[in-house]
């Protein structure tokens, strides 16, 4: 019997790409005042424990490409908790406040809790707490959400792309009902891992008509409703800027119902815009990252879940940590590699793509990395 030829899948050779990082020869001990090129700090570390998912949203792990023959990576691959959580410290020593756990789907790793138990344990060099959350489809959050409280997570961000069941099921692609993810988001506000806020990716012609109802939905429920830009991530997703709705549309459909005000941003390089209801029924935000780049405060860096950093989410190539983890590296030779690479940062791709005619696609079309490999 011959096997089936195995489809070749060119965005998985991305994932390859990523080069082994210089461990300088005098070691200088992190300050926290890192700064890249463009003078921005390292503040913010995403960290993806997964690649894997039990959804297909079409923008982001569309069925025809993350099908049965789609390799995902070997368990062996994944950095260990102990990995992940050595190299949390390192970056807490440089400046990092905050952590988002991502993936894929973070809640389809197992034992979840006993990670954000070792990263509730780290503290800046101030002596404070991290500000640890997760982002998730929801899928499994009734079920987990006690239990991630009480390891120490603080908040989730729960992804909900609208109300009508039948729109979400097809944007899905599991046939996923509405009603679960509303269950678990009420289950995580019991449980106080609040406020919770809701990420909801628009796609015009495909669930802008839920912006409305989303919005009538989660007025008054103490919930933070962001309405995120579809964006060009990735290689596979067959991003077109028509199917893009501007935020600047989003807040005006909003307004003409539920007038808003302008909310000033709780800190420098926060994604979201903000906007209160005048009428007193709460918040919500939206990320403009295809229309209103946000490059020049951006202080955020990801780790792949085999311990790639990517200095941009539109990064074509990571730093390879996993194999200094592995080698024969101290944790102060690890701590001046990243120093070295972050103070070499210069990406700006939002910035890039605003700076081309609005037809013109992703810049340069460039092959990508998923968002589903390096977490959003
Ligand atoms: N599976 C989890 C979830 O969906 O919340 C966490 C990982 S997911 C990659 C993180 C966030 O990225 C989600 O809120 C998702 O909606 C967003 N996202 C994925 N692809 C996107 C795209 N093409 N444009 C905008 N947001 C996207
Ligand atoms: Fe999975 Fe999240 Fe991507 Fe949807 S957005 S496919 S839930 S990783
Ligand atoms: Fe940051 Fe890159 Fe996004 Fe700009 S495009 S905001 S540098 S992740």
């Amino acid at each position: 019997m011959t096997d089936k030829p195995r489809k070749v899948i060119p965005l998985a050779d991305m994932r390859y790409a990523s080069r082994i990082p210089p461990v300088p020869a005098r070691l200088s001990a992190p300050t926290g005042l890192l700064s890249d090129t463009r003078g921005r700090p390292l503040r913010d570390l995403r960290i993806s424990v997964t690649d894997r998912c039990n959804f297909r949203c079409n923008y982001c792990m569309p069925r025809d490409v993350f099908d049965k023959d789609y390799a995902f990576l070997p368990h062996s691959s994944l950095l260990s908790f102990e990995e992940i959580t050595r190299l949390a410290r390192i970056f807490v020593a440089h400046g990092v406040e905050k952590i988002r756990l991502t993936g894929g789907e973070p809640l389809l790793r197992k034992n979840l809790e006993v990670l954000i138990e070792m990263l509730a344990k780290l503290q800046t060099p101030e002596g404070r707490p991290l500000d640890i959350t997760l982002t998730t489809n929801a899928s499994l959050l009734a079920k987990k959400a006690q239990s991630l409280k009480d390891a120490g997570l603080q908040r989730v961000t729960v992804s909900l792309d609208g109300l009508d069941d039948a729109i979400f099921r097809r944007m899905n692609d599991v046939d996923f009902p509405v009603a679960e993810v509303l269950k678990g988001i009420e289950v995580a506000q019991n449980v106080g891992l609040a406020p919770v806020k809701i990420n909801m990716v628009v796609k015009r012609g495909t669930n802008d008509t839920e912006i409305l109802p989303m919005a009538r939905h989660f007025r008054h429920s103490g919930a933070v409703l962001r309405f995120i830009e579809y964006m060009d991530v990735g290689a596979s997703n067959g991003w077109r800027m028509d199917e893009v709705l501007p935020s600047a549309q989003v807040v005006e459909r909003l307004n003409a119902e539920f007038p808003l005000t302008v909310v000033d941003p709780n800190y420098a390089g926060e994604t979201a815009e903000r906007w209160r209801y005048a009428d007193g029924a709460g918040e919500i935000g939206v990320i403009s990252s295809v229309t209103q780049a946000f490059c020049s405060d951006c202080n955020r860096a990801r780790l792949s879940t085999e311990g790639k950093l990517f200095l941009c989410l539109f990064a074509n190539q990571g730093h390879d940590f996993r194999a200094l983890l592995r080698g024969d590296y101290a944790d102060d030779q690890i701590a001046a590699a990243v120093g070295l690479i972050w103070q070499a940062r210069g990406d700006r791709y939002s910035e890039l793509r605003a700076a081309l005619p609005a037809d013109a696609g992703i810049v340069d079309g460039a092959r990508r990395v998923e968002m589903s490999y390096i977490g959003g």
